[in-house]
């Protein structure tokens, strides 16, 4: 419980259709390339979740990699 949760795209569904960029709250979905991509930062509310007609999108828990895990230089 308490785990941050982000809006995923599964690139194999998703049609670029933008019904999602428009059910965004925060404006953070674009299309990129026909894939909807975030823009900013997903607060993972799940608004866009249910508007997907093509079942492409979902929350995942937001792990040390989604959250942006960076590698550290070398020097
Ligand atoms: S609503 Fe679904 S299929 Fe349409 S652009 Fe968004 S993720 Fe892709
Ligand atoms: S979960 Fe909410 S904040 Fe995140 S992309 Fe979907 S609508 Fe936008």
């Amino acid at each position: 419980m308490g785990q941050k949760l982000v809006a995923v795209v599964d690139p194999e569904l998703c049609r670029g259709c933008h019904v999602c960029v428009r059910s965004c709250p925060l404006r953070i979905i674009a299309i990129k390339d026909r894939l909807a991509v975030l823009t900013g930062a997903c607060v993972g509310c799940g608004k866009c979740i249910g508007y997907c007609p093509f079942k492409a999108r979902r929350l995942v828990e937001a792990g040390p990699v989604a959250g942006g895990s960076v590698e550290q230089p070398s020097d």
